[in-house]
């Protein structure tokens, strides 16, 4: 499933078509953000069972709403951080070259 957690872990006891223990992932889909699902660990190869399966119920329209918000909002922020951090290097790199500047004017 694409917009799943990169962390997955092991869930013992539920095993997939291929004969392997499946892994616990989170959608994060607008359909189903924060939904958690079994699936079989090569989910997306070829040869690969492609066992799924559910484990929380669908969620409230309400909280796919609210949470889907949160998540824009949070994408919103994580770009205005981005930029603010790039900022941030060029005033630094400014400030120590006008400063190597001022030293030099000074020894000179
Ligand atoms: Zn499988």
């Amino acid at each position: 499933m694409e917009n799943s957690s990169d962390s997955s872990q092991i869930v013992e006891g539920v095993i997939c078509y291929c004969g392997q223990f499946t892994t616990l992932k989170t959608s994060w889909t607008e359909a189903n953000p924060g939904r958690r699902f079994r699936g079989c660990k090569f989910y997306g190869r070829q040869d690969a069972c492609n066992f799924f399966s559910w484990l929380d119920p669908p969620a409230h329209p309400r909280y796919k709403s609210v949470i889907n918000g949160l998540l824009r909002k949070k994408s919103v922020a994580d770009k205005k951080e981005v930029v603010v951090g790039w900022k941030f290097r060029f005033y630094k790199i400014g400030f120590w070259l006008l400063t190597c500047f001022v030293v030099i004017r000074i020894i000179f």
